[in-house]
């Protein structure tokens, strides 16, 4: 198993410094791993080849590349991926396009500065986008003499903050990035702490086993390959076997699955993360999502979401262009439910009629027909980005389908 891992925090607070220690501290990784993830980065380029040979993923690959962070993989039991976060913006924005799913976070909290804007900010982000596990290190301990007591206070803030977004039985270890205090090794110089060193607790996360998720495969576009039509696009949930019978949406076409193609090849099957074409016999157009008629993708027009804004003001009645999937479509805030902080997760208010800039709210939307998922059922359709006049002014993610 490997985990992704991101590493969210105040400013200033060691994440890049706890990265560093990670790298220095790890074991080497083994050749025959290196070649594991040399075969996935070729996938990877594999699927932007199949996307260059089509026009319209152009712009969703203009998008992709500007994704920047630093990536690097250090070994535990596991293997972990890290994901260095330079602010929060760029890490919704990764998470939302899929980039960087993290299974895991580490909050690092410097015990000389405590809890800050960031600290806050981040641990919502990181509830809000679904992260299961949260491992808190308390860092900068050999600036306070390794004192228990101040460990206990700065813990005792950060429960506080975790416990209202609904993390409960957090770890929490009392870390120096700088010295390597309780990284790898357990430190010398906190006989008062008997807990797991910070790779302890990641290696103490236990993994849930992947449920099989229903079908879903998102149509970029409709070619005609000689006679053939062929739906491309990739698979973002689940299964697809040739022969299926499929159901899209919005359009409701309904079709059998006559060949799968991952180019120049034909295959069998396909899993979620693959580029393919499959050859159809119907009109399918872009944006249209397909699953199998047991499990069929919906199309609503109403949603809840969750959002947090990036630029300008969202207005009860205002109008966004909403992208989800490979679908975009014009939507309306029909009503903000619940104005929320975004640095808590507190609900602030029940009838504001505006948010603004790094505000968050639940938010009924009204769109053209669009096949949503909730997020917590299938983040890879559960997360949208809001824009308006061409530019990514929020994201969100959806809570549920509303009749
Ligand atoms: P980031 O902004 O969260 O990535 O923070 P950095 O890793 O850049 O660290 C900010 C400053 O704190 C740098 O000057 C680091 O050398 C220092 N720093 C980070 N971790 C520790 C630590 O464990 N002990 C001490 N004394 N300084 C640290």
């Amino acid at each position: 198993m490997s985990l992704n891992v991101v590493i969210v925090g105040h400013i200033d607070h060691g994440k890049s410094t706890l990265i560093g220690r990670l790298l220095y501290d790890s074991d080497r990784i083994p050749d025959e791993r290196l070649a594991e993830m040399q075969k996935l980065i070729e996938e990877y380029k594999r699927r932007f080849e199949f996307a260059y040979f089509l026009d319209s993923f152009e712009e969703e690959l203009k998008e992709e590349r500007t994704i920047d962070t630093t990536r690097v993989l250090f070994k535990g039991r596991d293997y972990y991926t890290v994901v260095d976060v330079p602010g929060h913006q760029e890490f919704i924005k990764n998470m939302l396009t899929g980039a960087d799913h993290a299974q895991a976070a580490i909050l690092v909290v410097s015990c000389v500065d405590g809890v800050q804007e960031q600290t806050r900010r981040h641990a919502f982000l990181v509830h809000m986008l679904g992260v299961r596990e949260i491992i808190v290190g308390i860092n900068k301990m050999d600036m306070v003499n390794y004192d228990e007591e101040v460990f206990s206070r700065v813990k005792k803030s950060v429960v506080r903050l975790l416990e209202t977004l609904g993390y409960k039985d957090t770890l929490f270890v009392p870390i120096s990035a700088m010295e390597g205090d309780n990284i790898y090794k357990a430190s010398q110089h906190m006989p008062w702490y008997g807990g797991v060193t910070l790779i302890g607790a990641l290696d103490a996360i236990k993994p849930v086993p992947e449920k099989e998720k229903p079908l879903r495969f998102v149509v970029q576009d409709l070619y005609r390959v000689d006679s053939q039509k062929v739906a491309v696009g990739r698979v973002e949930a689940g299964t697809v076997r040739k022969g299926d019978e499929l159901i899209f949406q919005p359009s409701g076409v309904v079709t059998r699955v006559e060949a799968i193609k991952s180019f120049p090849r034909e295959i069998e099957s396909a899993q979620s993360g693959d580029s393919i074409g499959i050859v159809v016999n119907a009109e399918i157009g872009r944006g249209n999502i397909g699953g199998h008629t047991r499990f069929p993708p919906k199309a609503v027009r109403n949603f809840l979401g969750e959002v947090v804004l990036l630029d300008g003001t969202l207005r009860q009645g205002g109008h966004f262009e909403i992208k989800c999937g490979a679908k975009r479509s014009k939507c309306t805030v029909v009503k903000i439910r619940e104005k929320i902080s975004s640095e808590t997760g507190e609900v602030l208010s029940t009838d504001a009629t505006e948010i603004g800039v790094n505000e968050a709210a639940t938010v009924i939307f009204e769109t053209e027909p669009m096949v949503v998922e909730k997020f917590a059922e299938i983040p890879e359709l559960g997360r949208f980005i809001l824009a308006r006049d061409g530019k990514n002014v929020g994201a969100g993610i959806v809570l549920e389908a509303v009749a």
